[in-house]
């Protein structure tokens, strides 16, 4: 990475970091769940009304919780897109579900909603809208489908922190505060980090027992520090997704600066949409839908071949500037196919293929933007002349 002049992804701090982590050093507790964690978990609380925040060391973390919470045993099947990360898939493959993945739509990157419905069966227990560079899937078919057919809905919300979808009776909530349950990443490529990090949302009361519980190792813990029980022991399954103070005191540094980061990423992502609408332009630029709101989590175009993304990722290295293309649909990975048969995903595959993802971070500098627009705009006049 150190290669690239503008490199694709640089962690920003907003100032306190390492001062609020030598606080917590200080403290004489560093382990989890003391105050800074209790700050975070406050914060998301009170910002964005969530019933009940606990923070993980990871997003995947998050999801695997959510896994166990909804007890997905084997055989049961639950619904996501191919185009994601692979810990939407592995949170859910490692309880034994059989993952049914959904195509994404012809607009955005996101599950195709009106498909949702014809994979379900007796057999599918869950959901899982990944809300891709933080737009909301639509939220509203979804939990429709959910209430219609009794299953969980699950949000992968790792990239949509502060974005909001709007329901169609102009009522408005925050993505990660709609389905069942839902996961945050703080990954140093999200918009707000803690290096590695995650939060698990809880929206209804009667998993917030067993959330605690799965949390620290399968024990009530919790609520012997509560003081609720005089000896804490084994009472179900879990693990150690619980992360430090010290991780802890990073991510409350970041939140208090949160307006900041939104902000200035906001007007990061605009003035890429400024530079590249070109009339005419061979490529694409990312499409919002009504209901969704952009928390300029990431800025993509959409190329028009993978023989011409290839060649632009060229012309941008050449210049030191890293743009990456991702994810590799799922339903065509090594893991997947040992299982199951090749379904047809033509969406997900032509995301796979065509789109390419810009240098995005807080410090980008005007000059930077200006740069790296105008090296596309001349790599497309010399690539369709
Ligand atoms: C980043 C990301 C994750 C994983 O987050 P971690 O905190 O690194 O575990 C999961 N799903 C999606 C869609 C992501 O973008």
């Amino acid at each position: 990475m150190s290669n690239y002049s503008i490199p694709f992804n640089k962690p920003s701090l907003t100032g306190k970091e390492t001062q609020y982590i030598q606080e917590a050093v200080a403290s004489g507790k560093i382990s989890g769940d003391g105050m800074f964690t209790k700050k975070c978990h406050q914060f998301f609380e009170e910002r964005y009304g969530f019933q009940k925040c606990l923070l993980t060391t990871s997003c995947t973390d998050a999801l695997e919780m959510a896994a166990i919470l909804i007890n997905i045993q084997p055989g049961d099947e639950v619904i996501m897109p191919s185009y994601t990360f692979v810990s939407t898939a592995n949170a859910f493959a490692l309880r034994g579900a059989r993952l049914v993945f959904c195509d994404s739509r012809a607009d955005h990157p996101g599950m195709d909603e009106s498909k949702i419905e014809s994979l379900i069966t007796p057999k599918t227990k869950a959901i899982v809208p990944v809300h891709y560079a933080g737009v909301a899937c639509d939220m509203d078919v979804i939990m429709k489908l959910a209430d219609k057919y009794q299953l969980f809905v699950v949000e992968d919300a790792a990239q949509a922190i502060d974005s909001y979808y709007t329901f169609p009776d102009g009522s408005r909530k925050p993505l990660g505060g709609i389905g069942h349950l839902a996961a945050f990443s703080f990954h140093e490529t999200k918009n707000v980090i803690a290096g590695e990090g995650g939060m698990l949302v809880i929206n209804e009361e009667r998993f917030n027992e067993r959330a605690e519980i799965i949390r620290e190792k399968g024990t009530n813990r919790s609520k012997f520090f509560r003081g609720e029980v005089d000896k804490y022991g084994w009472v179900d399954i879990g693990s150690s997704f619980l992360p430090s103070e010290i991780i802890a005191a990073f991510l409350y540094a970041q939140l208090e600066h949160i307006g900041e980061i939104q902000q200035k990423r906001s007007s990061i992502w605009n003035r890429y949409q400024q530079l590249l609408q070109q009339p005419g332009a061979p490529y694409q630029l990312p499409q919002l839908p009504a209901y969704a709101t952009n928390n300029a989590h990431m800025f993509y175009i959409r190329c028009s071949s993978l023989q011409e993304r290839s060649a632009l990722i060229n012309h941008l290295r050449k210049e030191g500037i890293l743009s990456v293309f991702h994810y590799q649909s799922l339903h065509r990975s090594d893991y997947y196919l040992q299982s199951n048969p090749l379904s047809e995903l033509p969406m997900s595959d032509y995301y796979t293929d065509h789109l390419l993802r810009l240098p995005f971070y807080n410090s980008l500098q005007e000059a930077d933007l200006e740069k790296i627009t105008s090296l596309i705009l001349s790599f497309y006049q010399q690539y369709t002349a």
